[in-house]
């Protein structure tokens, strides 16, 4: 039995719906890749601002970073309700972001309508370049843009056409190995050249013979990005990037420190100089239970089976990061027909089919219906915090 304030809430999004297809559609069609997505930022924060939130752009320093806040009876707890919009280079919105963006920004929209009656606050978090290594919301993080939440929420839509609470992520990044060495010709003069592939060829066969003593979660995978020449002439640049990746954060680094103990010594023994490029690091998701059960109950009630976590499904996001700060969730709901595997081309196809629209609300639903549990559920905060701080200690 639903009370008022759900009903008000869940008739609120049914009035929003032709706002949010089309602004989803907006996103889709104009694909924007990490730290260009100017146009997404303008209509996700210009339809908060018209709602009456505070908005501020450009946090963390970020130009495509924003918050919207708003703000109910004084007191209350604030929950943060995450949107990304970053697309694929070439493929678009093969991650279906243009959907996460709005299933946020529908979920802030009708919370704000019924926020005069609760205590609380509603913090919309714009994080850019959730993908291609860009890390947003870890500049965010370490900015404190999410210090002051007492919760976070991100609805992703699923991946792989099943929905599950738990996002299983490694704490990853990427490192960049640039060689430099000393061009020569091959035949003529050898011995005066120093050769940056080589360097490379040693790190990768390095690594490869690290693999066997690390543990088995550890997943370190690369390729060759430079050192093309002629045949016959001594390569003089040359480049690989890896990303390192391991199911916990202090092991991850330990890692890591390895890897690149194997790109210095391809360096060492070829006498190229190594510079090198590493990425901030995405920490392993840390799902609050408490909060997903509270998000897995509303499922039933539009149709979604939930299923258990597949622990052998590792990938890795920065809201990993987020769950470090504060309680959060990654729910992916399976709300794209079919199950076709995100980033490609025919998932971004399909996130844009009427069916896909109709899941988007529905997702909007269950986000907001949670976020409402939570800012009117004392009992509920309490053992949702309870839960981070134990993980904590
Ligand atoms: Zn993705
Ligand atoms: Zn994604």
């Amino acid at each position: 039995m639903k009370d008022s304030l759900q009903e008000q809430l869940l008739a609120e999004i049914d009035a929003l719906t032709p706002q949010l297809f089309a602004i989803a559609r907006h996103i889709y069609d104009h694909p924007e890749i990490k730290f260009e997505e100017f146009e997404a930022m303008r209509v996700l924060s210009s339809a908060l601002e018209e709602a009456g939130f505070q908005v501020k752009r450009g946090v963390a320093g970020l130009p495509t970073a924003f918050v919207a806040r708003a703000k109910g009876q004084p007191g209350g707890p604030a929950i943060g309700l995450l949107g990304e919009y970053d697309a694929l280079p070439e493929i678009g919105h093969g991650c279906g972001h243009h959907l996460v963006g709005t299933i946020a920004l529908g979920a802030a929209l009708a919370l704000r309508k019924v926020l005069s009656q609760l205590a609380g606050q509603v913090v919309y978090c714009g994080t850019p370049a959730e993908e291609m290594a860009g890390g947003g919301k870890i500049t965010m993080a370490e900015a404190g843009v999410f210090d002051g939440l007492d919760a976070a929420m991100l609805v992703h839509p699923s991946t792989f056409g099943r929905t599950v609470m738990e996002a299983n992520t490694l704490c990853g990044g990427r490192v960049i190995f640039t060689f430099r060495g000393k061009s020569a010709h091959a035949a003529v003069a050898p011995h005066l050249g120093i050769n940056a592939l080589d360097a490379v060829l040693l790190t990768y066969n390095n690594i490869n013979a690290l693999r066997q003593h690390l543990r088995p979660d550890v997943r370190i995978h690369g390729e060759i990005t430079k050192g093309r020449r002629a045949y016959d002439a001594v390569s003089d640049l040359a480049e690989a990037v890896f990303n390192v990746q391991a199911t916990d954060y202090a092991y991850r680094q330990e890692t890591l420190q390895k890897v690149i103990r194997c790109a210095e010594a391809g360096a060492l023994a070829t006498g190229a100089t190594l510079s090198m490029d590493v990425s901030p690091t995405f920490k392993e998701m840390r799902t609050n239970f408490t909060l997903a059960r509270a998000f897995a109950e509303h499922c039933a009630a539009f149709g979604l089976e939930v299923e258990p976590a597949d622990h052998s499904r590792l990938s890795e996001t920065d809201m990993g990061n987020v769950s470090h700060i504060v309680p959060a969730i990654h729910p992916f709901v399976a709300i794209v027909p079919g199950s076709i595997q995100g980033h490609t081309s025919e998932f971004a196809a399909a996130t844009i089919s009427e069916k896909a629209m109709v899941g988007m609300i529905v997702a909007t639903k269950l986000m907001a219906l949670t976020a409402l549990d939570f800012l009117t559920q004392p009992e509920l905060r309490a053992q949702v915090k309870q839960e981070f701080g134990a993980e904590r200690s």
